[in-house]
């Protein structure tokens, strides 16, 4: 898996028109932030998570150095379960005009490692309307191209 700091340009899947900021690219080695996060939340990126719009082809397994190995392969939210470590997360966030991408491993690095993503991406995740819908997509469009 690659390392990226939060925020910066992630050009890892070299999708120029959406130009994605990177959220919890995290290795063992790197430092991250750390603390809690909420339950709505949490769960908001679990629902998120369910079967995220994907701009591209399968670019390989994502695992977790902190656990050592491979990392789960699933993370379960009362009783249901979603597949994590192959897939991206894309976030619209309006309000800064810009797209942010995550391994669906941030969801085992939120709910396993402590792992704090920075505020304007979880209020971004929050307001995020659901996969699949014409919201989502017309957000993504209005993010990635700006005001
Ligand atoms: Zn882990």
């Amino acid at each position: 898996m690659t390392w990226f700091e939060d925020l910066s340009p992630c050009d890892y899947h070299r999708h120029p028109a959406l130009a994605p900021l990177a959220v919890g690219w995290l290795e063992a080695d790197h430092p991250f932030e750390t603390g809690d996060v909420d339950a709505r939340t949490v769960q908001q990126l679990f629902e998120l998570l369910r079967d995220p719009w994907q701009p591209s082809l399968f670019l390989g397994w994502h695992d977790c150095s902190m656990c050592g190995g491979e990392g789960p392969s699933h993370v379960e939210l009362a009783g249901e379960q979603v597949a994590i470590g192959t897939r991206n997360l894309f976030v619209p966030d309006l309000q800064h005009a810009c797209v942010y991408i995550a391994p669906s491993m941030i969801l085992h690095y939120v709910r396993d490692h402590h792992y704090a993503p920075p505020e304007r991406f979880l209020a971004a995740v929050r307001a995020c309307p659901p996969m699949g819908s014409t919201a989502y997509a017309q957000a993504m469009k209005r993010a990635a191209t700006g005001p």
